[in-house]
């Protein structure tokens, strides 16, 4: 299997752990052509485009809850959180995005001199390919989790899954962070989570919000999706996709079970029903339908059942025979 047919692989990977309601038929929030599925023919180049494509289609901003914001596209989330210091970006899309995550901040009437801070779910050309351009639009500091900053500064160079294939434009991190972490701006606090495994640094970011006199935990998960081409296992004719990557996903999961969350929110919007919601919400759904607990334990359920499925088989003839601890 080639690079670009293993970026294919992720983005079906990802359809396939999340709700069977996402991949339907198109949403108000979506024209009409953002929904179109990626096209089956052609060459995998053809099809990495296609389904590129789809992820990138524009979507109208739209205020999610508290001071939570969503001004991602169809399929990749990006999210502005307001404090009364400043605006805090997380995630940019593709570099390509970049004019489109712009013009959204504006249509919800934020300037982006108000960005101050920006983060990152994890260093891939889909989430972070266009954190350069918005750091020199915005002047805002970059903060990124350690094990992720040499891609962030190479601009994608020796991913661990896609190698140098899927490169973006590097961005200087200002404030490397480790597990653990928080970032404060204007009294507003974001918890950085290492759950590694997607890449050597994926970040799980946490946070509270208020609506209706009410505080809630905000968990915006970053990818746990595991593909087959992840190599599991360190074998002689088949080294790991990088070393700990297994005892990294191992740890991913355990925290993420474990993190309070009432507002799911992720990289991607079908991981947590984006568009449904967001259809809900425009049409008065109460209460606010992005406060789902059930749905988050749910799609935490469903990559790990999706991650132990790649173990198992990845467990065969020459693959250890005992779990790693
Ligand atoms: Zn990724």
């Amino acid at each position: 299997m080639n690079l670009r047919s293993r970026f294919v692989l992720i983005f079906i990977a990802a359809i396939v752990v999340s709700s069977p309601l996402v991949a339907q038929a198109p949403q108000p929030g979506a024209p009409p052509a953002a929904a179109a599925p990626a096209q089956q023919g052609g060459t995998p180049a053809d099809r990495a485009a296609a389904a590129a494509a789809a992820m990138k289609a524009p979507f109208v901003p739209f205020h999610i809850i508290g001071n939570i914001y969503y001004v991602g596209s169809t399929g990749i989330a990006c999210y502005v959180i307001t404090t009364p210091a400043g605006d805090v970006l997380l995630d940019t899309g593709y570099a390509d995005m970049a004019p489109q995550i712009e013009q959204n901040i504006k249509t919800l009437g934020f300037k982006l001199s108000d960005i101050k801070i920006l983060i990152n779910s994890h260093a891939h050309t889909d989430h972070g390919g266009g954190l350069a351009e918005l750091k020199s639009a915005t002047g805002a500091q970059l903060i990124a989790m350690a094990q992720d900053v040499p891609y962030l500064e190479s601009g994608g160079h020796n991913d661990v899954l896609f190698h140098d294939q899927n490169l973006f434009p590097p961005v200087k991190v200002d404030r490397v962070i480790h597990d653990g972490d928080t970032v404060t701006l204007g009294g507003v606090t974001l918890k950085a989570y290492l759950t590694a495994g997607h890449t050597p640094g994926t970040t799980t970011w946490t946070t509270t919000t208020e609506e209706k006199g009410k505080s809630y935990n905000v968990v915006f998960l970053g990818s746990v999706v595991a593909v087959p081409t992840n190599k599991l296992f360190d074998k002689p004719d088949s080294p790991a996709t990088y070393p700990g990557i297994k005892s990294d996903f191992d740890h991913a999961f355990a925290v993420v079970k474990a993190l309070p969350c009432d507002v799911f929110l992720a990289s991607n919007g079908a991981f947590f029903d984006m568009q449904k919601k967001h259809d809900a919400l425009i049409n008065g759904a109460d209460p606010n339908p992005f406060i789902d607990p059930a749905g988050y334990q749910a799609y935490v359920a469903r990559s790990e059942a999706n991650y132990q499925k790649i173990v198992q088989s990845q467990q065969g003839t020459d693959a250890p025979t005992s779990h790693t601890p």
